[in-house]
């Protein structure tokens, strides 16, 4: 059996130098490892060093600003459901992450390993695409902050470098107080990887006209995608059925979904309109 050997360096200057001078095959970031626990436990990976990121000063912080509010990747999911910070400016964020697996993922799992692994189905990514949220990736060679659309490529594939780590995710202050709702459709179990997600968050002024819209989903591609062409049928008008109808109609267009033990293609593809439709019908019909 290969030797493993698990370090936890103590400062990010530390933790990045040990990843600029290592091969991604060899080194592998641990944040709460509850998915690379299974792939190392099945030797589907086989580094030689896991770089554990618990003492790292810093990636643990979780602070409301004017400009948003800054989670750094290390905060588990169980605390971001529980912050009252995130409960306060983001209610989505708070309530989705209560949602994920069972307690004992949500009390392993760290936000960074969350978006970093990039499970097409997982819960968080739609949640955070319809909140504009930003990813910071640093490395010795410097910083760079990516819209989190950007960040996502593909099934379990993200845009970041294999001597880069995934910081802080950043949601801005233009999406405190929008109308808000996501649904996770499991039909299996509510402890499942959703079938398929849907996020969405709309700004309604007091004539009852939407001004702005993000409508996400998971699940059904082969990442979470936003979906522009259900946003531009949402903003100019009310939130009339018709309206959110058009919106529905135009998710199932965009989405790209294959069979899987989840659903068949077909199947997801008309859970994530069904599913649109009532998010939007929905928030439609809040005050
Ligand atoms: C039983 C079970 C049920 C689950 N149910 C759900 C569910 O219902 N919904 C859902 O969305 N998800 C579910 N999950 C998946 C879970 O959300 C992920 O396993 C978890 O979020 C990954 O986070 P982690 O910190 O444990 O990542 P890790 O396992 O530590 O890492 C995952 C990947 O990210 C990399 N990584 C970790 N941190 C960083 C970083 N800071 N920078 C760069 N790369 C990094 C690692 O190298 C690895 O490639 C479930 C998992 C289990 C085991």
């Amino acid at each position: 059996m290969r030797p493993l050997e698990y370090v936890t360096p103590h400062s990010l200057a530390e933790a990045l130098e040990r990843l600029a001078g290592s091969d991604p095959s060899e080194t592998v970031v641990w944040g709460g490892g509850t998915a690379l626990g299974p792939l190392l436990r099945r030797g589907l990976v086989r580094p030689r060093v896991l770089l554990g990121l618990e003492r790292v000063a810093g990636l643990q912080d979780l602070s409301l600003a004017e400009d948003g509010l800054r989670v750094g990747a290390l905060v588990r999911l169980a605390d971001l459901s529980r912050s009252p910070v995130v409960r306060g400016s983001l209610p989505l964020l708070a309530e989705a992450a209560g949602r994920v697996g069972n307690v004992r993922v949500r009390n392993a799992a760290t936000l960074g390993g969350h978006l970093a692994h990039a499970d097409p189905a997982q819960d968080l990514p739609p949640v955070l695409l319809a909140l504009d949220a930003q990813v910071r990736l640093e490395s010795v060679r410097g910083t760079r902050t990516l819209p989190l659309e950007r960040f996502l490529v593909g099934p379990l594939q993200t845009a970041r470098a294999d001597d880069e780590l995934l910081t802080e995710v950043w949601v801005p202050a233009a999406a405190f107080g929008r109308r808000t709702a996501y649904v996770r459709f499991t039909p299996r179990s509510s402890q499942d990887y959703p079938t398929v997600g849907v996020a969405a968050s709309l700004r309604v002024d007091a004539d009852g006209v939407c001004r702005e819209a993000r409508v996400a989903v998971g699940g059904a591609a082969p990442t979470a995608l936003r979906v522009p062409a259900a946003e531009a049928a949402l903003v100019g008008g009310r939130l009339t059925r018709e309206r959110c109808r058009d919106a529905a109609a135009q998710v199932e267009s965009a989405v790209d979904p294959w069979d899987d033990t989840r659903g068949s293609a077909r199947y997801k593809r008309a859970m994530a309109r069904v599913w649109t439709e009532r998010v939007l019908e929905d928030l439609a019909s809040e005050a």
